[in-house]
């Protein structure tokens, strides 16, 4: 039997349904796991007991022929969902201590299917980097090594990296994540995961902690294509509580994966191919679209002749909404308060205190251009262009059926190299920030190994509410790439 760290969500399934093995016996082997990647610093709250709880119940469930979706499954939470009982922080000081008197939807919808929930994963501030280095509560380290620097710590992207970094260190069997520029894709591809991004509206944003609301979708993380369909299954559907969440119907996308692609129109847009991009990227991007063709798809060139504007787009509106979204740390209502001498004083000197550097950086750059006189100059432009990107893809859609690209320009990187230049950090979400703009879907699946031995990602970006095809096309990569490599960290451990 597979080590029960190291199965899939579609095998522990099994074996609970076989009784192979309890929920007790599968969280347990999880939670020493976690004991020993404490040098990682996934976790920001640790909740081994309430895990040990969900899972005795969920035995139970079983026993009693009455288990659902993803029954038994421990899971790692990002820490940006609020979960009832358990510290939320969205990796900022300001939030420290605050516990929710309520759950997210998202975990709602978990927790009825079934999951248990390992603990509370780090992330970047209000989810705001790609790197994880944004954190009050520490770098996340990503468990890959780079072979030709095997000393350096690498992240594991952002701003999901305790999530990813907890897949691929098996100390969870899946994970939840948001992406609002990339934060699940991009670190799927670190870290040799599964990420899956669903169309805005798919999940439910209520109880999830706002960063750029227009922007924002909750997606997981795991380690095979149909694994992140079943936590995406589970995740979904439409929720009163969020007025942009939408009344579709939520298809049981796990079924339908191994349909084949034949006559599957697949795009390549040709303004993703850049300048300076390593010729590994280009060359792995090359063998997908070989891959399609061997499975029978179509290869089409599109063009998204407005590519070259959704990141400038990106660092407006985001922080535009981020700035609105974050007024309302105050000290008075979550977490963290500094006393002033009058209330004024107690607003800012707890604002001062709570927010790091990067957060208290879009708030500047939102809150500027969003005032009187740059209105029109910088946030409505770039609405204007958003809409653009939009239509660019609209026109693609017309001619294919999905788009393949890179995920990232560049694998994992060391902890402090682009730190220096924010405009390089945030040049990494150049191929995932459209899909949020024009509110797509994308998966990112882990296509082959770099040659210091670091995992790369192909992503598929879809149409709007077709995730289904994502997930078709994702798990063909999936078989091409026949991707087994894991950290060298976790053979390690398993030997
Ligand atoms: N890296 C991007 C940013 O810093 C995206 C983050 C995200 O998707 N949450 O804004």
């Amino acid at each position: 039997m597979t080590e029960l760290t190291h199965m899939t969500i579609a095998e522990a399934l099994k074996g609970l349904e076989n009784k192979d093995f309890t929920s007790v016996e599968l969280t347990q082997a999880h939670i020493g796991a976690i004991e020993n990647t404490r040098h990682l610093n996934v976790f920001v709250t640790e909740t081994p007991e309430l895990a040990l709880k969900q899972a005795a119940e969920s035995d139970k469930r079983r026993t009693a022929g009455d288990a659902g979706l993803l029954d038994g499954i421990p899971l790692a939470i990002k820490d940006l969902f609020c979960t009832k009982d358990v510290q939320t922080t969205a990796g900022s000081h300001i939030l420290e201590g605050f516990v929710p008197t309520y759950e997210s939807t998202v975990t709602t919808n978990l927790f009825r299917d079934g999951a248990v929930m390992l603990g509370k994963t780090n992330l970047d501030e209000f989810a705001m980097g790609s790197s994880n280095t944004t954190s009050f509560f520490g770098n996340v380290i990503n468990p890959w090594k780079n072979q030709s620097n095997p000393d350096a710590d690498l992240v594991p992207g952002g701003s999901s990296g305790g999530s990813s970094a907890a897949v691929a260190a098996r100390i969870a069997l899946g994970a939840t994540g948001t992406d609002t520029g990339g934060s699940i894709r991009q670190p799927a591809a670190f870290t040799g995961t599964v990420g899956v991004k669903p169309t805005y509206g798919r999940c439910s944003r209520w109880g999830t902690v706002a960063f750029a609301s227009s922007l924002d979708q909750a997606g997981a993380f795991a380690r095979t294509v149909e694994d992140s369909a079943l936590l995406l299954q589970s995740m979904s559907g439409h929720d009163p509580m969020d007025s942009t969440s939408a009344d579709k119907n939520v298809p049981d996308w796990a079924s339908t994966l191994q349909g084949d692609i034949k006559g599957m129109k697949i795009g390549i847009p040709k303004e993703y191919r850049m300048d300076g991009m390593p010729d590994e990227i280009e060359q792995l991007w090359q063998k997908g679209i070989e891959w399609m063709k061997d499975a029978g798809a179509e290869i089409i060139d599109v063009s998204l002749p407005h590519t070259k504007y959704a990141l400038p787009a990106y660092y407006i509106i985001a922080p535009a909404e981020a700035s609105t979204n974050l007024s309302r740390y105050d000290g008075v209502r979550y977490g963290l308060r500094v006393e002033g001498e009058n209330l004024r004083d107690t607003y800012e000197s707890t604002r001062a205190e709570g927010f790091g550097d990067e957060v208290k950086r879009r708030i500047m750059i939102g809150t500027y251009v969003l005032s009187a006189g740059y209105y029109d100059a910088y946030y409505m432009k770039a609405q204007k262009v958003r809409r653009l990107i939009l239509q660019d893809f609209e026109k693609a859609y017309e001619q294919c059926d999905a788009l393949l690209t890179p995920t990232a320009p560049s694998a994992a990187f060391a902890i402090g190299e682009k730190e220096d230049d924010q405009i390089k950090m945030y040049l990494n979400d150049i191929f995932t920030v459209p899909a949020n703009l024009a509110g797509l879907p994308g998966l990112s699946v882990p296509a082959g190994l770099d040659k210091d031995g670091l995992p790369l990602g192909l992503q598929i970006l879809g149409k709007a509410w077709d995730e289904e095809t994502i997930f078709r096309v994702g798990n063909k990569i999936e078989q091409a790439a026949n991707f087994t490599a894991i950290p060298e960290m976790v053979m390690q451990k398993a030997a």
